[in-house]
């Protein structure tokens, strides 16, 4: 059985009174609903994590995430957060590679390499994000895309690295869009993520390796896309600031 992960990219939002309402929010709901056995990550933006990171400290379910790292360890990088920081704060789990800062910050497939590896010599796990733009999928040459990005990105990692790191697959004409991949076009993607893992790493490590899915996820349309074989849970971003809509994403394995 793999690990069951749920977890809520905050983005750029909430002001810090907000934050907090939201985590505790989220923290008695699955304090009081969940029973299962999942992991909840909450990735709030930078200078609410440790605040954020206090109020679920009593909650074993709940897990604390940064959306972003440096690739350096310390130094003269005004406006970088380096992974000791985070690690200095209680961050658990670092999102890397997400479509929007390989986009609006040009983070490539080196630096995202580069990030993986201070996060998890910080004794922290990486979700690595990956997903094809509309253009490859509608050329059908998503599978290559989202290759090639694992590929680059993690082949250089050691088995015992790896075992730290979770995928998440997000197609970008699914993030934000009110578009979801169908559960069928989640399925083949995952289990396709799980093949080039076995080429990389071993078929035992790709088993176990916890794959996400993101792009639209809500209460709406959970239940169908983590009860696929290779989905493993989600990575949202919209339903996850709502604290009603992500506890009910949680509770829909
Ligand atoms: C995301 O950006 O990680 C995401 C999945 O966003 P949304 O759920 O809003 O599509």
């Amino acid at each position: 059985m793999r690990k069951k992960i749920v977890a809520g990219n905050w983005k750029m939002n909430k002001t810090y009174e907000e934050a907090l309402s939201l985590v505790s929010e989220i923290d008695n709901m699955v304090k009081d609903e969940v029973n299962g056995d999942v992991s909840v990550i909450v990735a709030p933006p930078f200078p609410f994590l440790q605040s954020v990171g206090k109020l679920t400290q009593g909650n074993e379910k709940m897990h604390l995430a940064a959306q972003n790292v440096s690739e350096h360890e310390s130094g003269a990088f005004t406006g970088e957060v380096s992974a000791s920081m985070l690690k200095s704060v209680g961050v658990e789990y670092v999102i890397i590679g997400h479509s929007e800062r390989r986009m609006y910050h040009h983070e490539d497939a080196e630096m995202l390499y580069k990030k993986m590896k201070t996060t998890i010599a910080h004794g922290m796990k990486p979700i690595f994000c990956c997903g094809e733009p509309l253009e490859e999928r509608d050329a059908d040459r998503h599978f290559e895309y989202v290759g090639k990005q694992l590929h680059d990105s993690l082949s250089y990692l050691s088995n015992e690295e790896f075992d730290q790191i979770v995928i998440a697959y997000e197609p970008i004409w699914a993030i934000g869009t009110g578009r979801t991949a169908s559960s069928e076009q989640a399925q083949e993607m995952h289990e396709y993520i799980r093949e080039q893992l076995a080429k990389m790493f071993d078929a035992e490590a790709a088993y176990k390796a916890v794959i996400l899915y993101g792009g639209s996820c809500n209460p709406a349309n959970a239940k169908e896309l983590f009860s696929q074989a290779d989905v493993d849970g989600g990575l949202i971003g919209g339903a996850s600031l709502k604290s009603r809509d992500f506890t009910d994403v949680i509770k829909s394995f």
